[in-house]
């Protein structure tokens, strides 16, 4: 039995997590589960997987939790419990807490693991360099789950040397849109995604293909491929999720239908290749297509990749700035085009710096936060 632990166990991507585990009882054991509030959901999971370890990060919603739970089982809460709680051992951990939130938990979490799940993309993007650095020293395995570097870890275990790479996009809810309407977009037509369900921010982030910006740095930082060798291109049909390109101009493709439990059981599987979501059906007909991607129409894919090549404190300020606006959009208090707005206007306001150790990488988390509450402010 191999004991899980799940941090961000009520989100999208922690309960399809749960959904290949309890399908798969015999080989995995949900051994402690983690949320930030959402106790309804997490008080169900608890009743169904039995974890002896729980923690809820909000210490108000917490405060309600703690009489409902079951005798024998250890509750953490609070900022402190969360940090108690990562120092509990595991065989795999799925990180699927979402935003930088994750950094944190994840860093102090590596050395009681052998595998970490990764499915967070904002702590990798921001300090990638710092968690290899430690699941190295550690010798803690960590595999992607975010579909696209995924599939461009499964495709790079085929020998011959990859020249570059390919990323698809969906290009979100927004991609047939003319410019007039996308002004005028509603939250909720922003987050009716064509082929994924996840998380609002997630979805919001790829209508705008931030989303894509955040993953060709997230490909940069886990292989180390040069941002000249990473393509984007849009793919409405999210089956074909990465390709690589050999010197011959030979192309692997992976795909698989949209379905985000097929990347977290390979992380979870691995080494062994097990069924978790039906196959693409080819007794039906249907049809793939590409296209080249428009940084005029996605002018911030552009900008973070921009950002993350220069490998500086400014991708670190955009992911700030990014989650902050998302949350005044999807609150009615900014319209979207704002969120371009907002993060040009950081970009540009940001000096540079290197990021020589994770407290830099807060220290700028905080500085973005606090200069974006100031443009918004000025904004609503
Ligand atoms: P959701 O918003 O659906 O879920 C986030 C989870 O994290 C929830 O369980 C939430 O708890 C928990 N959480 C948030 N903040 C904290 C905190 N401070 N402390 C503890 N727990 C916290 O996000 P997704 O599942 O969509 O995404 C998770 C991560 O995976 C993101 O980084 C995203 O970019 C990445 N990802 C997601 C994909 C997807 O298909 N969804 C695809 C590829 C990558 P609560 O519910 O209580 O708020
Ligand atoms: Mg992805």
């Amino acid at each position: 039995m191999e004991d899980v632990i799940i941090f961000g166990a009520t989100g999208s991507i922690g309960k399809n997590a749960l959904d290949i585990i309890r399908s798969n009882k015999k080989i995995f054991n949900v051994k402690a589960l983690c949320t930030n509030a959402n106790i309804a959901v997490l008080k169900k999971q608890v009743d169904e997987f039995n974890p002896k370890y729980v923690c809820v990060a909000d210490p108000v919603q917490a405060d309600k939790f703690k009489d409902v739970l079951k005798k024998g089982v250890k509750f953490f809460y609070g900022l402190s419990g969360l940090k108690e709680f990562c120092s509990l051992e595991s065989d795999i951990s799925v990180m699927a807490i979402s935003g930088i939130a994750a950094m944190e938990p994840l860093l102090a979490h590596i050395p009681h693991t052998k595998r970490i799940a990764l499915a967070n993309k904002e702590a990798i993007i921001t300090g990638g360099k710092f968690i290899f650095n430690k699941a190295k020293k550690y010798k803690t395995e960590i595999l992607p789950v975010d579909s696209e570097i995924n599939a461009l870890y499964q495709l790079f275990k085929s020998d011959g040397k990859v020249e570059r790479v390919y990323l698809t996009a969906s290009g979100g809810a927004l991609f047939d849109y003319s410019k007039p309407r996308v002004a005028k977009i509603t939250a909720k037509q922003v987050l009716s995604h064509p082929t994924w369900k996840m998380g609002r921010r997630i979805t919001v982030d790829s209508a705008t293909l931030v989303n894509k910006g955040f993953e060709v740095v997230e490909t940069n930082r886990f292989f180390n491929i040069e941002y000249k060798n990473i393509h984007v291109v849009i793919h409405r049909e999210s089956v074909v999720h990465a390709m690589c390109e050999y010197a011959d101009n030979t192309i692997f493709a992976c795909m698989y239908p949209p379905d985000m439990r097929l990347p977290i059981g390979y992380a979870l599987f691995y080494p062994q290749a097990r069924m978790t979501v039906k196959g693409i059906d080819f007794s039906k007909r249907f049809s793939l297509s590409f296209q080249p991607v428009s940084f005029e129409q996605f002018p911030l894919l552009e900008l973070v990749i921009k950002a993350g090549s220069e490998d500086n404190n400014k991708l670190t300020v955009l992911n700030a700035a990014d989650e902050i606006v998302i949350d005044y959009f999807l609150k009615g208090k900014v319209e979207f085009k704002s969120i371009t707005k907002i993060l040009f206007d950081i970009y540009n306001m940001c000096p540079a710096y290197m990021l020589k150790s994770v407290s830099d990488v807060y220290k700028w988390d905080t500085w973005g936060r606090g200069k974006t509450m100031e443009l918004l402010d000025k904004l609503c």
